[in-house]
């Protein structure tokens, strides 16, 4: 037989538990990796509730201000993270996650429906073994690029379904862009190029 009262003696504990410092980054702690875990189902949810986001963006403006204004006063601070991410871009790992983040710009600014991880990115790139899924040539999976089979802007999706790795020659030939993006190794920036 339960004993009155203690479920709820529990149910108060647990209540300042989770409101107390601890608890909080805890909590925080646990939506971070149910995010990491569930990339889709939080994508979902951030577009079915956009007036969430809004608050909690309205939230958090005061601290970012003072975050900007503090930024703002040390330009050392800036141009270290800046050659920083430089840096990193110029690496095989940056340089990965440079072109997944551009492709996912790409998808958002063309408003495109779907949308995929880097990490099935990396999967679908590394089941060619290094052999462009296009002209069917080996090059490598680190020089493997990122390619819609239907292009974006002739109503493909951006699902990982329509994600196929193929080599930088296949890529700049083919589509409608004529040129990808990719870093330069001539001057070590992203930008326009024809490789
Ligand atoms: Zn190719």
């Amino acid at each position: 037989m339960k004993r009155p009262g203690v479920r709820e003696r529990r149910l108060e504990i647990y209540r300042k538990y989770h409101q107390s410092p601890r608890g909080q980054e805890k909590n925080r702690e646990h939506a971070r990796g149910y995010r990491a875990r569930n990339p889709d189902a939080w994508v979902k949810w951030r577009s079915e509730h956009p007036e969430a986001l809004k608050t909690s963006r309205l939230k958090s403006k005061p601290k970012k201000a003072e975050y900007h204004r503090h930024y703002a006063a040390r330009p050392e601070v800036h141009a270290r993270r800046l050659a920083q991410s430089r840096a990193y871009r110029k690496t095989p790992k940056g340089l990965e996650s440079a072109r997944y983040y551009n492709e996912r710009r790409r998808a958002r600014k063309l408003k495109v429906k779907g949308s995929f991880t880097k990490e099935e990115w990396l999967k679908v790139r590394d089941a060619t073994d290094g052999v462009c899924s296009y002209c069917g040539k080996y090059v490598g999976v680190e020089k493997l690029t990122l390619d819609h089979i239907v292009p974006l802007s002739k109503g493909g999706t951006n699902y990982i379904t329509n994600i196929r790795a193929i080599c930088k020659r296949c890529n700049s030939r083919r589509g409608n862009r004529g040129y990808i993006w990719e870093i330069n190794p001539a001057t070590g920036r992203y930008e326009k190029w024809e490789g």
